[in-house]
């Protein structure tokens, strides 16, 4: 090995962490170790320090966690997504137009939703709602006319009836039909208003997708209409006289589509069904590709779930070649595609940022000198193993040393070794795994069971954050984000950690991090420095992480901050929402925090009057209950 240091450096911390690779262009180290946010991509002479907002949001007195927001960057993905659409059609000859619509459902919060129509009015970005909440949210939201409201979702006579006021009032607000059920429904309530409704069917595509959430998209989906149920629907609508309102054709793979090769195929056969409907007399124009584009959460740039193997410009571009290729054929008018993005948009403007409260390094401890004299046999050969170990028999070491330390086990239980003789054996044992993980380092080829070891051998980095609150994903369905130092990255991050939350629950816990092959299985992490705070930042949460969370622990929501970064790198804060109080999250859970302090106050005057505690002590304890009742639900310094 060759052990002449070079000394670390940012670029290697850029390399080890894969920033450019995930970044979107967003992200960089500065010299001083820092992470840094641009406030769109390339903008580096305006990048701000992540680090420093992180002070800035300590000196206003907000503790971690925080969850931090850079409105820029929501600006400038509106921008990239409706620009690339353009210079692709521009480029291709295209004779329709792009139109996004932005679903609610992926992050609801008003301050998304208002920034998204704020940014998105330049190019009539408009919202698709998925609920009849969400479009009580939109019709509130947005202004723009000529933006598309898009509803989906199964639809009530209520969700109906608004859909159908959405449109009187001038709106373009379009109806999409999911079950054969809708539609009657639909034709009697507009005659009813006198409104005449924008129509839209949602159409099942043979095309399976591969992705977490394939379910939604292909034949076995529960939403969309078959193609016998397609021209049902036609039908119904030549007998209403309605078949004109006809005007969109909708379908959702799925999110997170990570192969493009799918993508196209879904649009070729979407593009199928439009022109089927053209030729049945239908005056359709939009063709509405729902959901899907992935985010490269890991940087690979592959078909891996958290990845995606093609770019923007790849995805808009064969959009539109499929659409061309397909429909040029039959002469039918170019449509207005609609996309309903919504991860790539949100995934890249929020950062979870949290300290790191304590750490319990991997210590295979002393090992005593001289073996004990009455030390049983199992032992004797555990550190005799250890001694004459070298690399050419660590798998041997490794598979003995195993069965000595089960051995050993079976022997406490059945009363034959004592417990400190167990507790040698243990300590051999560790630091027998140790030594072989270290030599295996030596060797190319090891097997599985060893390489391993870094895993079982990583300390615990104990982070004051919920991973069931903050990032659901993360636990529920394995979704890989990027996690990394947001400063001191201009030293070499010398411990490998896995990462627990602070709920002690055996899955509050991050242990498969991103990784240009495959997944790592533990996170390159500093030394801890006494009196000063390491914070970690989670990126790309943007999407699907903030309403998604439960309240394992009762943890609830962290403070969330908002900034915007100015000319000349200088930022200011937007707005600051306080994350929920204890108080507050005792009531989401049906409790009343007014009682349970009246209850409480009164358990503590029976202890003065039980001789436990004098009147003073009762204040003092009565005033620590009602401030923890105001207080953050996190780890509070
Ligand atoms: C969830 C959903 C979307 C959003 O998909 P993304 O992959 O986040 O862009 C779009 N349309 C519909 C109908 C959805 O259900």
């Amino acid at each position: 090995m060759n052990y002449t240091m070079e000394r670390w450096n940012i670029g290697k911390s850029m390399d080890l962490f894969g920033v450019n690779e995930w970044g979107g262009g967003y992200f960089f180290i500065a010299e001083n170790g820092d992470m840094m946010v641009m406030p769109e991509p390339g903008a580096a002479d305006r990048a701000v320090s992540i680090a420093a907002i992180a002070d800035g949001i300590r000196e206003r007195g907000f503790d971690m966690p925080v969850l931090l927001r850079i409105e820029n960057i929501l600006d400038s993905q509106i921008t990239s997504l409706n620009e690339t659409f353009r210079a692709a059609m521009e480029e291709l000859g295209y004779n329709g137009t792009f139109m996004g619509a932005y679903p609610i459902k992926v992050n609801q919060q008003q301050q998304v939703v208002e920034k998204i129509t704020q940014f998105g009015s330049r190019y009539h970005h408009g919202l698709e709602a998925g609920s009849k909440a969400e479009l009580i949210a939109a019709m509130g939201m947005l202004t723009d006319k000529q933006a598309v409201l898009i509803c989906n979702g199964y639809k009530d006579e209520e969700f109906i009836d608004l859909g159908l006021y959405a449109t009187k009032i001038g709106y373009t607000c379009i109806l999409v039909v999911e079950m054969p059920d809708e539609l009657p429904l639909i034709i009697e309530r507009s005659k009813k208003l006198a409104a005449k409704p924008i129509l839209g069917i949602r159409i099942k595509l043979s095309a399976q997708a591969g992705g977490h959430w394939s379910e939604s998209g292909g034949e076995r989906s529960i939403f969309g209409l078959n193609t016998s149920q397609i021209i049902q629907a036609v039908d119904l609508l030549i007998a209403a006289g309605m078949l004109d309102c006809l005007k969109l054709v909708h379908y959702h793979l799925g999110s997170q589509i990570s192969n493009i090769r799918e993508i196209r195929t879904a649009v070729n056969e979407a593009c199928r069904v439009y022109a089927g409907l053209v030729k049945e007399g239908a005056q359709v124009t939009y063709l509405d590709l729902g959901g899907g584009l992935a985010v490269d959460y890991d940087g690979s740039q592959s078909n891996f779930l958290s990845s995606r193997n093609y770019t923007l410009k790849e995805y808009c571009t064969d959009i539109i070649e499929a659409v061309m290729t397909s429909l040029d054929d039959e002469q039918i008018p170019h449509p207005i595609i609609i996309t309903e993005s919504g991860r790539a948009l949100v995934a890249y403007y929020s950062i979870l940022l949290f300290n790191v409260l304590d750490v319990t390094r991997f210590q295979s401890g002393t090992l005593p000198a001289t073996m004990p004299e009455d030390c049983p046999p199992q032992l004797e050969y555990m550190h005799q193993a250890l001694k004459d170990m070298t690399v050419r028999n660590i798998q041997e070491v490794f598979n003995d040393v195993i069965y000595y330390r089960d051995e050993t086990r079976r022997l406490f239980q059945i009363g034959q070794i004592s417990l400190r003789q167990r507790s040698l054996a243990e300590q051999l044992f560790w630091a027998t795994i140790s030594e072989i993980n270290r030599l295996s380092k030596e060797l190319k080829h090891v097997s599985t069971d060893l390489t391993d070891l870094d895993r079982v051998l990583s300390d615990f980095y104990y982070c004051n954050f919920s991973v069931f609150q903050s990032l659901p994903d993360s636990w529920a369905i394995g979704q890989l984000f990027p996690i990394m130092p947001i400063h001191r990255l201009n030293e070499e991050p010398t411990r490998k950690g896995i990462l627990a939350d602070i709920t002690c629950d055996c899955d509050g816990k991050i242990d498969q991090f991103i990784d240009k092959r495959g997944v790592k299985r533990y996170l390159p992490l500093h030394e801890l420095k006494p009196h000063e705070e390491y914070i970690l930042g989670t990126f790309l949460v943007g999407a699907y992480q903030e309403t998604l969370g439960d309240l394992h622990n009762l943890l609830g929501d962290t403070n969330v901050v908002t900034i915007r970064i100015l000319d000349q790198g200088e930022f200011e804060f937007v707005t600051e929402q306080e994350g929920d109080t204890v108080a507050e999250v005792l009531s989401y859970v049906q409790y009343d925090p007014k009682r349970l302090f009246i209850r409480f106050r009164k358990t503590a005057e029976q202890a003065i009057r039980a001789g436990r505690i004098t009147a003073q002590e009762r204040r003092e304890i009565v005033q620590a209950y009602e401030a923890g009742l105001r207080g953050y639900t996190y780890f509070e310094r």
